[in-house]
């Protein structure tokens, strides 16, 4: 079923369908994974493509947060090989905007920086590809479906983990009651405020930025090259940035800093937004808010990925500051790091110790986004008076200076990380 969302979006909604498990005695699952974001169904099609059974439980019925925008927009070209491997980068690259181009503007429309990522490309995947996240979940649950290797169950939230050596217990809430079952291997990918994570007791020493930003989704007409924007000082935003991006749909993302710890309902209240909204497009310029919200950046970091049988994927053990797009992009990598490791564990083609260094690689990659993000949060928030001093030195010297130039930190978008200290890779 197809039902429109409160931005106007037309989004799937799924069926529950009562599990066999309500009939039985408590079942074993070779993998049990929970919640369908883009780790989570990343994951369920990476092992659908080998074969391996599952069952993933998500809490929802549709793609995306209802209610909310579409969070992710930016995929990056690691993620894109991967959905080639999995067979849906097809549907992403005709639904999606394929982009290289970004430009670092002061002013008006001064730029002081600009990069074509297509000049380096080593794939045939383009450099980055902006489209809705719900789509890309959408792509993923019918590719799942079509593979018909394991099971989706909607409606169906984790209420209860047992975690044993050998395996875990979990107890489902659905619509028409409780049941258990069991996973030889569990992995989390629900997100954030991890339910599983906190049954477990463990820290993920989370800090919130006291940065904040509002995101005004708007649909307009007018004809803008289909490339990244990122104002650094802009005038139409009282001196602070501005992000714009084209996204499927002919919607724009756009992106206004706000003051530090500015009211939050204030900032998002449509009229407001769309008085930002006219400044920035030009006041004769016709616009339709598609989604407002705002947004403020945080961070958390589990300290091992794998907890006995329970693995975490996603934003579930780790999270990043949006700038440069690297949370869904990660736990889509998790994914693809965890899925052929798991195969040949559950094949019995490798021991159980290959999936340690699951933590061993993505765990430094998680750290690595951390600290990337949090250097673009730096430069565009800069903190007391050295950081703006040196912030302000960088762009008065860009335009002439190309050192200063490679310090313009307006969000580095995600690249491939290359692990160095897993078992995997003999030392040199
Ligand atoms: C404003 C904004 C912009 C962003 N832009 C980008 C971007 O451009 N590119 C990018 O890569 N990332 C971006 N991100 C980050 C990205 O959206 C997240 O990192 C990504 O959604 C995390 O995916 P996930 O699968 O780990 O978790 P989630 O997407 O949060 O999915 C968790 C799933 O678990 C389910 N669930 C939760 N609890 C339970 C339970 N107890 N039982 C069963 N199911 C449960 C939920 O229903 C949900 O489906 C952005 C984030 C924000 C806020």
């Amino acid at each position: 079923m197809i039902e429109e969302s409160v931005s106007g979006y037309k989004l799937p909604r799924f069926e529950y369908h009562r599990p066999a498990d309500f009939d039985k005695t408590v079942q074993r699952y070779p993998v049990v994974i929970v919640g369908g974001g883009l780790a989570g169904l990343t994951l369920a099609a990476d092992l659908s493509t080998r074969g391996i059974p599952f069952i993933l439980l998500d809490e929802d019925d549709t793609v995306g947060v209802k209610g909310a925008s579409s969070r992710g927009i930016v995929y990056a070209q690691k993620s894109l090989e991967i959905f080639d491997r999995l067979g849906i980068y097809e549907k992403i690259a005709e639904k999606g905007v394929a982009w290289s181009v970004g430009k670092s503007l002061v002013g008006k429309n001064d730029i002081i920086y600009e990069f074509d990522a297509a000049k380096k490309s080593p794939s045939i995947q383009p450099p980055f590809l902006n489209i809705q996240q719900f789509y890309i979940e959408w792509f993923l649950v019918d590719r799942i479906n079509e593979l018909k290797t394991g099971e989706i169950r909607w409606k169906s939230r984790v209420i209860n983990i047992k975690a044993k050596q050998t395996h875990t217990c979990v107890e489902v809430e659905t619509p028409e009651g409780t049941y258990w079952l069991e996973a030889d291997w569990l992995v989390d990918c629900s997100g954030l405020a991890s339910s599983v994570r906190e049954r477990l007791g463990l820290e993920t020493f989370p800090e919130k930025g006291t940065e904040r930003w509002c995101i005004s989704d708007i649909r307009f007409k007018k004809d803008l090259p289909l490339e990244r924007w990122t104002w650094v000082e802009s005038p139409v935003n009282d001196g602070r940035a501005v992000w714009q991006h084209p996204m499927a749909d002919g919607v724009w993302r756009i992106d206004f800093q706000m003051k530090l710890d500015s009211d939050v309902e204030y900032i998002s209240r449509p009229d407001v937004c769309e008085e930002r909204v006219k400044k920035l497009l030009g006041h004769d310029e016709p616009f339709e808010l598609v989604w407002v919200g705002p947004w403020a950046s945080r961070t958390h970091l589990l300290d091992d990925f794998r907890h006995h049988r329970v693995l975490f994927a996603g934003d579930s053990a780790h999270v990043f500051p949006p700038l440069g797009a690297r949370g869904g992009n990660s736990g889509i990598q998790d994914a693809d790091n965890l899925g052929w490791k798991l195969a040949l564990v559950l094949k019995g083609q490798a021991q159980e110790s290959l999936l340690n260094t699951y933590s061993q690689e993505r765990r430094p990659a998680a750290i690595h986004n951390t600290n990337l993000a949090s250097r673009s949060v730096r430069f565009l928030s800069p903190q007391g008076e050295g950081q703006r001093v040196l912030r302000n030195a960088v762009i008065a010297l860009a335009k002439n200076c190309d050192f200063a130039q490679a310090m313009i930190n307006t969000g580095r978008l995600s690249t491939a990380f290359s692990y160095q200290n897993s078992d995997l890779v003999a030392p040199e």
